[in-house]
């Protein structure tokens, strides 16, 4: 690793500064061009006791300042994400390898956050209940947790930070922000941004590290609330561990999501929507399509558009290419692990139908997209989250067939339906097996004032990221009765409790 590769720097209190490890590290690659463009250190208990003190230091005060004051400084991050809108999407193309227009939506959907929380005050009003007794008025109202922890997966690497921070800083909490090790540098660039936006030192700090730092926040005592977002094993660990130590914690983990073609349904717009939902991003997303399960006689002309149409997708490295329509997956060992999955559907029967192993790839980590056909449900192909821009095929005779299919997944975030009849979508919707549904939608991804809500194995906790929810997740109720005496009253019972 040469020398002058940059070292991401840790943002504690009101200073800009290196972990406290000792110089290890992990490389952060340009998945474009296989070059190493910064380090990650792999962080220490110590930055992780420093964040939280910064964090707890800053509290107090910003906790009790007006709320207007606090979104306010939300309206200045959102002008200056959309001042630096192009420099922020081309910094996700370089770390992460989507391509600049899926970037560019990455960015936007951060940006949407950011409007979101501008909202907060509203949200923050409670309910008010006059003369709910004699004499005795109710209200509840919304108070900050504390501190709140995220830890942040590698494929958004500008969104999802955003789906946590931008909430729970305006709900009047301080933060600690742990990005994937794989992309640090959205995340700096984030931080950068909001300090310069006038947050004060100490609201929001960032540090880096893997398992190590993340057990230590999530069992630290001036934690209050854990919000995560990766796979489903780090997920169910970090909800067990964070939890038993008595934190709040929203989880969200990984996915398989369906999509289920009918019969009737558009043959062309379908196609379209699944090469888009399962092959955007390289097929790294949560709410990637990465199942189609094919009704009746749906299979035939679908899958001869759908091969038709991806295999034309012009797949090259991103960075500095705005033609490229799919970009690289992360990491070598990705590409290499997605490719290993197609290698173990092909010798248990299922039929390779369009094989992004044959790609012209260079230095980049690059897979084409790939369709197998006749996959079973007995296959780690269906069984396992793959990640990587593959779409397996499943035949089912009926709609309930797919209905049962789905049952049996243990994932639960996303579905969608693709048909022309009302009747078998809203039997879709209402039994399909996941928290978010779409119908001839190719992404049902909530937007930010929705809330994101996996079901199942996709996501542990009650209260999910984004929306109302996650206003609530930010925020713990005060319930408080109120009684004045007349100055010349006499009567001190209880207004409450006093019979009759
Ligand atoms: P990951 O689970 O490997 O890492 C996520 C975070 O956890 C990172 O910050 C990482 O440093 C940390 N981490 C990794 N291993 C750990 C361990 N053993 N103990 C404690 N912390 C650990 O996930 P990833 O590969 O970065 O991201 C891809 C995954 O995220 C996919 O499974 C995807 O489905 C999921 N994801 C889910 C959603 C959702 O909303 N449900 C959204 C985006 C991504």
């Amino acid at each position: 690793m040469s020398t002058e590769t940059p070292t991401a720097k840790l943002r504690i209190g009101s200073k800009w500064m290196d972990s406290g490890a000792a110089n290890a590290s992990t490389p952060v690659f340009n998945p474009s061009t296989g070059e190493i463009i910064a380090k990650t250190p792999v962080g220490s208990v110590s930055d992780v006791d420093a964040a939280v003190a910064a964090a707890g230091d800053a509290l107090p005060e910003w906790a009790e300042t007006p709320v207007v004051e606090r979104a306010r400084v939300m309206f200045a991050y959102r002008e200056l994400i959309a001042r630096h809108f192009e420099e922020l999407a081309r910094l996700v193309t370089r770390e992460h390898g989507k391509t600049y227009g899926e970037a560019r939506a990455e960015v936007q959907r951060g940006l949407e956050m950011v409007e979101f929380a501008c909202s907060v005050p509203v949200m923050l009003s409670g309910d008010t209940f006059p003369q709910i007794a004699e004499s005795v008025d109710g209200e509840t109202n919304r108070h900050p947790v504390g501190v709140c922890v995220g830890i942040t997966p590698y494929n958004f690497p500008h969104m999802v930070p955003l789906w946590m921070f931008p909430i729970a800083i305006t709900c009047g909490n301080t933060f600690v922000l742990k990005p994937s090790e794989k992309v640090p540098l959205s995340a700096i660039r984030l931080v950068e941004l909001l300090i310069q936006a006038g947050l004060p030192d100490g609201v929001l700090n960032l540090i880096h590290g893997g398992k190590e730092v993340v057990d230590a926040l999530l069992q630290h005592r001036g934690v209050a609330a854990v919000s995560f977002v990766g796979s489903t094993s780090v997920a169910k660990h970090v909800y067990q561990v964070g939890t038993a130590a008595g934190k709040r914690v929203q989880a969200a983990g990984g996915a398989k999501n369906h999509l289920i073609i009918m019969p009737d349904a558009d043959v062309d717009q379908s196609s379209k929507a699944l090469a888009a939902s399962a092959f955007g991003c390289a097929g790294q997303r949560c709410m990637a399509g990465s199942v189609a399960i094919a009704v009746g006689s749906a299979a035939e002309p679908l899958l001869d558009q759908l091969v038709g149409f991806a295999g034309n997708l012009k797949v090259a490295p991103t960075d500095n290419n705005d033609a490229a329509e799919m970009g690289p997956v992360i990491s070598a060992d990705h590409r290499d692990r997605v490719a290993g999955y197609l290698a173990t559907a092909e010798r248990a029967g299922a039929k390779v139908v369009l094989d992004g192993r044959q790609v012209d790839a260079g230095d980049a980590f690059l897979l084409g997209p790939s369709v197998v056909d006749q996959v079973t449900t007995d296959m780690p192909l269906w069984k396992e989250e793959i990640f990587g821009p593959v779409l397996s095929v499943v035949r089912a005779d009926s709609l309930q067939e797919a209905l049962a299919i789905g049952k049996s997944c243990p994932f639960g975030n996303g579905a969608s339906i693709f048909t022309s009849d009302g009747y078998a979508a809203r039997e879709f919707k209402r039994h399909f097996n996941a928290g978010m549904i779409g119908i001839n939608v190719g992404v049902p991804a909530p937007m930010a004032w929705l809330p994101f809500t996996g079901w199942n194995q996709s996501f542990f906790g009650d209260l999910h990221i984004q929306g109302t929810e996650g206003v609530h997740f930010y925020t713990r109720q005060k319930m408080t009765l109120t009684r004045w005496f007349e100055s010349s009253s006499e009567s001190h019972h209880d207004p409450v409790w006093k019979s009759k």
